[in-house]
């Protein structure tokens, strides 16, 4: 257990954590420490509930052979998250035994990192998937991921995913160029025995037909925009709301992916994604913050911008990686800077600013070298 510390001079307030656990947060004339304990100078900054980043993947050739990696340059590979304030990230496929490795020995406290849940490999219709090739290319190790044809067989393949224990399902719900598509009944039979299980179901789509056939699927989860599928309309905005689906952004994705493109088509296509954010955050829908880490890069500064650009304030980017994830995720003892809290925390310079100091469970598994 990490010893007792004060973070101090905060314009926010002092924060007492004692173990993995927040004590008691105060202007510091308001509650005793004891003699002797360690202070953590955060003159001037804002200290903000670790951040979660609900959309990434550890499914880049760098944490393959996790289980062998030394662990100085696995830690410095996890500053990746680290160092922009994340204690939490759900990575939505990945090989599932090598990602247990890597969460195994964060937890054992041999490597500093964040937290990870893993919906291990995700569920892909036939054939969805790119060629070896073009995953070489982008980076990807070659992991398999099980295909489903058609509802029984899907059932089959999603209890098969659950003997291994994940903490939600992922379902990929066509091919990028739209040829491949996975019929409602095929999800619903996923969907079915995840919620059977007590798992959230994640899934990617890839146009509005998809969007509708997850939300009529009863998903959890839209892990992504659907930029090329033009803007939402009201029956997807109001399935959203009365089944208290959750989207997931990734709008810098779009502006990474559209990068080879005319400038004119990467802007319209990013302006569809924000028009779509905004729409549903209109209707009232969750969001979560996410942004698809491993096929961009680690800097969540460009999500943060566009997410402004949708009309989300400060506050509420804050909120989509704090307090709302903690809640939709289950994960009741995080996401808040209170008493009895786990002390998860960002000390920055400002909300949505340079990180000074990361703590997960109250050990500092990042600080920033002058
Ligand atoms: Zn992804």
């Amino acid at each position: 257990m990490p010893a007792p510390r004060l973070l101090t001079g905060a314009t926010n307030g002092n924060v007492f954590i004692d173990g993995d656990r927040i004590v008691a947060v105060g202007d510091g004339s308001s509650f005793e420490t004891p003699e002797g304990v360690e202070r953590v100078d955060c003159s001037g900054a804002t200290i903000v509930p670790g951040l979660y980043n609900a959309h990434v993947h550890f499914f880049e050739r760098k944490w393959s052979q996790a289980h062998a990696t030394p662990a100085a340059e696995l830690a410095a590979q996890l500053e990746d998250f680290t160092r922009y304030g994340f204690t939490s990230v759900f990575d939505l496929s990945s090989q599932w035994e090598n990602t247990q490795a890597l969460r195994e020995r964060i937890e054992r406290g041999e490597v500093a990192g964040p937290r990870i849940r893993s919906t291990g490999e995700g569920l892909v219709p036939p054939g969805a998937l790119p060629p070896p090739m073009v995953m070489a290319v982008i980076g990807v190790m070659q992991t398999p991921l099980p295909e489903v044809v058609d509802a029984r067989q899907a059932a089959q393949a999603t209890r098969t995913l659950l003997d291994h224990d994940p903490d939600a399902i992922k379902v990929f719900l066509s091919s990028n160029s739209g040829h491949v598509v996975m019929e409602l009944e095929v999800l619903r039979a996923i969907v079915d025995e995840a919620h059977r299980a007590g798992k959230k179901v994640f899934v990617h789509p890839n146009t509005a037909d998809d969007v509708r056939t997850a939300l009529s699927a009863g998903v959890d989860v839209l892990a992504h925009t659907v930029p090329r599928g033009g803007p939402w309309n009201d029956d997807i905005l109001q399935a959203a709301r009365e089944r208290r689906a959750a989207l997931i952004p990734t709008l810098a994705l779009w502006k990474h992916l559209m990068r080879h493109d005319r400038l004119s088509l990467a802007q319209s296509m990013v302006a569809t994604a924000i028009e779509q954010l905004r729409a549903w955050r209109d209707a009232g829908g969750i969001v979560l913050f996410g942004t698809d880490y491993g096929a961009v890069d680690a800097d969540p500064g460009d999500e943060y911008a566009l997410m402004q650009r949708a009309g989300m304030t400060v506050d509420e980017i804050v909120a989509a990686m704090t307090s709302v994830p903690a809640e939709f995720l289950g994960e009741t003892d995080r996401g808040r800077i209170a008493p009895g809290f786990m002390a998860d925390l960002a000390v920055v310079d400002a909300p949505l600013g340079n990180v000074r100091m990361t703590l997960v469970g109250g050990e500092i598994v990042y600080w920033e070298r002058p």
